[in-house]
This record gives C-alpha cells, structure tokens and sequence, in this order.
C-alpha cells in the first residue's frame, strides 16, 4: 500500500494510492481525518479492510490533481544517523564510528515533497543527502533487532538537507540539520508488504538532472532493523517517528571545490520501490 496525504479543493485528506489516482480514506473511516498518526494507531482495524476497498473503490481524485503533503507532517520525533555509508565516510575524510551517531531534526524542519526548499539567509553551503527514511508503526520500547520489522510501519524518500557551516561548526549537529523545510519526506509512506528487504532498494539524488549520489540500501553499515534495536534501548519509539537512515557518499560537500545549492536548483531523490520527492531551491524570504 500507498498511503498519502495530500490536498485537492478541500482541506488535507489521507489517501490510499489505486494506479494513478488516490482513494479518500476518511470517507470511511473519520477518525482518520487528515491524520496520518491516527491512521497508524488505527492500523491494525483498517489493514485488513483496506484491500477490499481499493479493489472495489474508483480513485477520488487523480494524483496529477492534488498536492502531495508530508506523508507525517508532525512526527514526535525525527532521528537521523551520521557517517552510516563507507563512501559517506571516505569522502569525509572520518573513521567508520565504531557506535551508532545519532541526531535530530526538528520537526518543524518537515515539508511536503515536492514544495521548495529554504535556502536559509543565514548560509551559503546547503547540501543534500538522499536517505531511506523509517516510519515507525507501534509504541516500543527494547526492540531486539530480530523483531525490528514488526514496528515498522512503512518507508519513504527523504532529503537530510544539511547547512554545512551551521553542522560542522560546533560539536552538535542538531542547528544545522535543523533549518525549516529542511526534512523533505514522501511523496507517500509505502509500507511493508512492497519493500520485501529494505535493505536492497537503489537509491539516487539528482541535482538538475545530474547524477550526484548513487547508491544501494545494502550498503548501510547499520542497518535498518540495528538502529531501531540501537535507538529503542534509550527511547520509547512512537507510531509516526520518523528515522533517517543515513546517506551514500556524493554530497556536494566533499567535492573539490564543494557544488553547494543554488537558488533554482531542482533536487531529486528516488529510491526503488517507493518513488521521489523533487525539490526547488528557494531563498528565504525575510
Ligand atoms: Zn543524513
């Protein structure tokens, strides 16, 4: 399944995708309302309906029709590894970390995926990084990694968009990762019974059409179900969470001289299985 939200002449609605079209989901069930956090908790009374209802529903609306909103637009939490792709690391110049680095973002930092992004009026090196993004499905808490799967309740496209100056500059990188806008996900959450292994979906970002990063899910070097089981030693995770990660090497920050975004520039990131999100670079209006 295809889970969207997204608006058309109406207010935001929840949808689920049939071919090119998207099926209004809170027809059926209003308690959902524009929701995605309620539909998750609500889950496992509608996962067994929801077939039945995309086999014998004609979409509402055409997907060329409405606008795509963040598939969560306002999770608990967003997390964030650093350094979790050897090319990442290389062309950093760090060492493989020898524990898992985590970050957040703010949650404010969340946009819709394909509404442009803020080039910040305090920076001039705002970079991208293409990620496999984790929504989490249930409250949990000590999740071994053998049962990981189980909380996940679906994956996206997102853009760990990184202002490098405000990141690298002080220990923490929590300011510069933390800049509106700069947390793209969607264009919808694909859940688990399409993504077999998460751990094996090509994932690109593309900037004006040129190829900048380039790589494949197996490549992470914790992986998907290691930092559930990592992060929920230490937090309770809830439905809606929203995990980056990692990032594949390619980054305009490591190149000679760095390519840093651009006014106009047009960002793309696309991962198997689940599609893209698309991106232009806008300077901050003050
Ligand atoms: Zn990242």
């Amino acid at each position: 399944m295809k889970l969207v939200r997204y608006t058309d002449k109406g207010g935001p609605s929840l949808g689920v995708v049939k071919n090119d079209g998207v099926i209004e989901l809170g027809k059926h069930w209003p308690a959902v309302r524009d929701d995605m956090i309620a539909l998750i908790k609500m889950w496992p009374d509608i996962a067994s309906a929801l077939p039945m209802l995309v086999a014998n529903s004609a979409p509402d609306a055409a997907l060329t029709d409405v606008r795509l909103l963040a598939p969560v637009d306002r999770p608990g939490k967003i997390l964030a590894i650093g350094l979790n792709y050897a090319d990442h690391i290389r062309e950093t110049g760090q060492q493989t970390p020898p524990h898992q680095i985590w970050f957040t973002k703010a949650v404010t930092s969340i946009n819709a995926p394909f509404d442009p992004v803020q080039l910040p009026a305090a920076s001039e090196q705002v970079d991208y990084e293409a990620e496999l993004v984790v929504i989490i499905g249930q409250r949990c808490k000590h999740i071994a990694k053998e049962r990981a799967p189980e909380v996940i309740f679906g994956y996206c496209a997102g853009n760990d968009v990184s202002v490098r100056d405000w990141q690298l500059r002080t220990s923490q990188w929590v300011l510069g990762k933390s800049f509106d806008t700069h947390a793209p996900i969607g264009p919808w959450i694909v859940t688990p019974d399409e993504i077999v292994d998460p751990h094996a979906l090509n994932i690109r970002c593309l900037v004006n059409g040129e190829q900048r990063q380039n790589s494949n899910t197996r490549h992470l070097i914790f992986n998907v179900f290691d930092q559930i089981a990592h992060l929920s030693n230490a937090m309770t995770l809830e439905p809606g969470d929203a995990i980056f990660t990692g990032t594949p090497g390619g980054v305009g920050l490591a190149m000679n001289p760095p390519r840093w975004l651009k006014a106009g520039d047009k960002v793309r990131v696309e991962i198997d299985r689940i599609g893209a999100i698309e991106a232009v670079m806008r300077a901050e209006a003050l």
